[in-house]
């Protein structure tokens, strides 16, 4: 058996605690990629908030199926959020794993760990960990492989400074963080991965990239993805922009055909404005 609830029932929060497949072919239009709006909390909502929060947002998101949303709560909300959300089509994500099973990591979480919690998804490589904590691609590629072997669903974050762009960098940044990140990945764990391009200047800022810009950014991944994991994968590959989405500006994002969905931080706290942008269209 693979894990147990906290009274030791066995349970697969993969069916228990969301209904979305992992994976979404429109059996009219081959290779249509489902789009995933995600609402990264960071270091935000106490155990109270976050469940009155989720509750609010199960009522609201009940009928929503042209996207799949995932929520992050911080660690200490996770098993209430994945209870509260229990049979909904909101899965909840982790905001950061260690790539080992148990061990002497003080204030660490693991991949297993996050599983029996009832996490479906996991947060890995974000800016903000890549900054506060020196996170390298190498550490990215041993979290991403234990999530997989975990079952989770990993969304890898990626994304150049304002500095590398100015430079005339982003694409090197990009092939750097891909080939750090992805290497040893056979297409098969690959086609398990979301991707979200998050240039870091656009984080928190209230600075977006044109809708130009990310695509062009993702344009350059999809075309790492299918040089590295064939073509196939690489048009099944959901890459998601993140910097500073917000309900004015997600129309314009998702009107672009490369952009397949929104890792959201600051809109995403809010009830009005996260459902603003889950209803982009
Ligand atoms: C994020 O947290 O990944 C993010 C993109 O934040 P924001 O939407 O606040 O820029």
């Amino acid at each position: 058996m693979k894990l147990s609830e906290p009274g030791g029932k066995a349970f697969d929060p993969l069916t228990a605690y969301c209904l979305l497949p992992t994976a979404y072919i429109n059996p009219r239009m081959a290779n249509v990629r489902k789009p995933v709006i995600a609402g990264n909390w960071k270091m935000y909502k106490t155990l109270g908030e976050a469940v009155e929060f989720v509750k609010d947002l199960r009522g609201r998101f009940a009928k929503v199926d042209q996207c799949e949303i995932v929520v992050a709560p911080p660690f200490t909300a996770l098993r209430a959020v994945a209870e509260a959300l229990r049979g909904s089509n909101i899965a909840v994500a982790a905001q950061d794993c260690h790539w080992d099973k148990e061990g002497a990591h003080t204030g660490d979480i693991s991949c297993d760990m996050l599983y029996d919690a009832g996490c479906t998804h996991v947060i890995i490589g974000h800016s903000e960990r890549r900054h506060d904590h020196g996170e390298t691609d190498e550490q990215v590629n041993r979290k991403l492989k234990s999530a997989l072997a975990e079952e989770l669903v990993p969304i890898v974050c990626v994304g150049e400074t304002l500095e590398e762009r100015e430079a005339g960098q982003t694409q090197t940044v990009l092939e750097r963080q891909f080939h750090g990140g992805f290497r040893t990945l056979t297409p098969q764990e690959f086609s398990h991965i979301i991707v979200a391009y998050e240039p870091v200047w656009a984080i928190g800022t209230g600075r977006t990239a044109t809708p130009e810009m990310a695509a062009e950014s993702h344009r350059v991944l999809r075309e790492l993805a299918s040089g590295q994991f064939g073509g196939e994968a690489a048009i099944q590959l959901r890459i998601l922009y993140g910097g500073s989405v917000k309900p004015d500006n997600i129309a314009g994002l998702m009107a672009q055909e490369e952009i397949d969905g929104a890792l959201v931080g600051g809109a995403s706290l809010q009830a009005d404005s996260f459902s603003a942008i889950v209803n982009y269209h």
